[in-house]
C-alpha cells in the first residue's frame, strides 16, 4: 500500500487498479489487460490517449518556454492565442477569460469575480448564489459549497455559510415528479419554487444561478424541454446572472460545441471550462465572463493597485499550448460533428437497455449518458446505498471497460469523442454482460 491519500475514495478501500498506459480509447493495467475507457478518464480525455500531436506540442513548448507567469500583466503569445480562440468560440458576449488549473478553482474564481463585480457597481449585498440539489461544481471550499452532493459536505462542515449558497430543485423528472405530474407541470412547479426562493431571499441579494447544462457526477440529468427557457425568463425578470458550469459539457460532449447550445441556454454571463479544454493532456481551466462584468472590475483594481487574484500556474504556457492545439484539432478534424453523429448512435444503443429488468431510466444527450439501475422498474424505486452500482461498475471492469457508478446506482458513459461505432458497440456489449451479472447479484 502506498502513502497516497486517494481522492474521492473510500479510505478503507484505497488501491483498486494500477493503470500503466493508454492508447486511443483504451487504457492498459500493469498486467497488460485492456480496458475501453467508457468515461474518458474523468469525463475529460476527449481526444483519447497517446495523441502524437498533443505530445509533440507539449514537448516543443516545454523546450521553448516551460514556465512563465501572468502576474502584473506579463504575458506570452501562446496564452494570447488561446484566449483569442477560446473567447471567439464561447456564447458569452464580449468574453474575457481568466485561466486556472482545475474546474474547482475556476468556479472559485467566478465566486470571487462576482463579489468583485457587484462591489464595483455598488451592490455589495448582491452576492448569494443559487445552486441546485445534486449538482457538482468541484471540491474546493467555495466550489464544494456550490456542489449539492452530501458526500462532498459531510465531515467537512460544508457548505460554508458565509458564501450564501441557496439551493433549488434538481431538474430530474424521473425522481422529482409528483404522482401524475407531466413533464411540463414538473418544470412549472420547480421554476415556481425558484421564483419563490428569489422572492423570499430578495433578488437584490442574489448574484447568480449556477447550473451544469446537463449534469455529470450527479447522474447525467438532462432537464425536460423548456426548463432552461423558463429558468432564464425568471432570472432575467429579477436581474440574476446565468452561470453555466460547462466543465463536462463543453467542447462537443453533448452533440454541439457547448451544453448551452444543446439546451437552448442563451448568452450565459459566466462560463466555467476545464477538462476537454486540453483533452486532459495538461491541467488548465478557464473562467469566462461577459465583457461588461470585466469592464466594471477595472477601476476598482486600479484603486487598490491590483486585481488581487491569480494562481502561480494561471496561463501556464505548456498547458496553454496544449489547449490551443486541442481546440485546433477539434476544428480541423470536425470532432464535434463526429461526436454529434456518434452521440446519436450511442444514445440509440444505450436506450436498448430500457427494457432490461434492472434498468429504471436511460438518459443522456450526445456522447454523455447514464443507465440507472432500480429495484422496482414500475415505481422507479432505487436500491439502498451504492452497492449495486459498485458491483455493476466492477463487472464492467472485469469485462474490459471502465465506467463509474454515479448518484448511487447509475452507470455513466462518456467515452473519448474519437471513439468509433465499433467501439460504441463494444461498450454496449460489455454493459449488457455487466447488467445481466448485476441482475443475478440482486436476485
Ligand atoms: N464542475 C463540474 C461540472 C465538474 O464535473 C467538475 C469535475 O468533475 C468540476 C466542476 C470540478 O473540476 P475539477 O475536478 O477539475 O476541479
Amino acid at each position: 500500500m502506498s502513502n497516497i491519500i486517494y481522492p474521492t475514495t473510500n479510505l478503507k478501500v484505497t488501491e483498486t487498479l494500477t493503470i500503466e498506459r493508454g492508447d486511443g480509447a483504451y487504457v492498459y493495467d500493469s498486467e497488460g489487460n485492456q480496458y475501453l475507457e467508457g468515461l474518458a478518464g474523468l469525463w475529460c480525455t476527449s481526444l483519447g490517449y497517446n495523441n502524437r500531436e498533443l505530445i509533440d506540442t507539449t514537448a516543443e513548448q516545454m523546450g521553448k518556454l516551460s514556465y512563465s507567469h501572468m502576474f502584473g500583466g506579463k504575458t506570452h503569445q501562446v496564452g494570447i492565442d488561446l484566449s483569442e480562440k477560446l473567447t471567439a468560440m464561447v456564447p458569452v458576449e464580449n468574453a474575457k477569460v481568466f485561466f486556472g488549473n482545475s474546474g474547482s478553482d475556476a468556479n472559485d474564481t467566478h465566486v470571487k469575480m462576482l463579489r468583485y463585480y457587484f462591489n464595483a457597481i455598488g451592490k455589495p449585498e448582491k452576492f448569494k448564489i443559487i445552486a441546485r440539489e445534486r449538482s457538482y461544481h468541484g471540491v474546493t471550499v467555495a466550489s464544494a459549497s456550490l456542489t449539492g452532493l452530501p458526500p462532498n459536505h459531510t465531515n467537512f462542515d460544508l457548505p460554508f455559510n458565509a458564501l450564501g449558497v441557496l439551493r433549488t430543485d434538481a431538474p430530474h423528472y424521473f425522481h422529482g415528479a409528483l404522482p401524475g405530474e407531466t413533464e411540463e407541470q414538473f418544470v412549472d412547479r420547480i421554476v415556481n419554487n425558484l421564483e419563490q426562493l428569489i422572492l423570499k431571499e430578495g433578488a437584490d441579494t442574489i448574484a447568480a444561478f449556477i447550473a451544469e447544462p446537463i449534469t455529470g457526477a450527479s447522474g447525467v440529468i438532462v432537464p425536460p424541454k423548456g426548463y432552461y427557457q423558463k429558468v432564464q425568463a425568471i432570472l432575467n425578470k429579477y436581474d440574476i446572472l446565468f452561470w453555466a458550469d460547462e466543465v463536462i459539457t463543453g467542447f462537443g460532449r453533448t452533440g454541439n460545441d457547448f451544453g448551452c447550445t444543446t439546451m437552448g441556454i442563451e448568452s450565459p454571463a459566466l462560463m466555467t471550462l476545464a477538462k476537454q479544454l486540453s483533452s486532459a493532456y495538461m491541467p488548465i481551466s478557464a473562467s469566462v465572463i461577459r465583457g461588461d462584468i470585466y469592464e466594471a472590475m477595472i477601476e476598482p483594481s486600479a484603486k487598490v493597485g491590483v486585481f488581487g487574484h491569480g494562481y502561480t500556474y494561471s496561463g501556464h504556457p505548456v498547458a496553454a499550448a496544449v489547449a490551443l492545439k486541442t481546440l485546433e484539432i477539434y476544428e480541423r478534424d470536425n470532432i464535434f460533428g463526429h461526436a454529434a453523429t456518434l452521440g446519436e448512435y450511442m444514445q440509440k444503443r444505450l436506450h436498448e437497455f430500457e427494457d432490461h429488468p434492472l434498468v429504471g431510466e436511460v438518459r443522456g444527450e450526445g456522447m454523455i449518458g447514464a443507465v440507472e439501475m432500480v429495484s422496482d422498474k414500475r415505481s422507479g424505486a432505487g436500491f439502498e446505498g451504492g452497492a449495486v452500482g459498485t458491483f455493476a461498475m466492477q463487472s464492467c471492469q472485469k469485462h474490459g471497460m471502465i465506467t463509474r457508478a454515479v448518484a448511487g446506482n447509475s452507470l455513466a458513459f462518456c467515452p473519448p469523442l474519437i471513439v468509433t461505432e465499433a467501439q460504441v458497440d463494444e461498450m454496449i456489449e460489455k454493459l449488457g454482460k455487466a447488467l445481466d451479472e448485476t441482475l443475478d447479484f440482486v436476485t
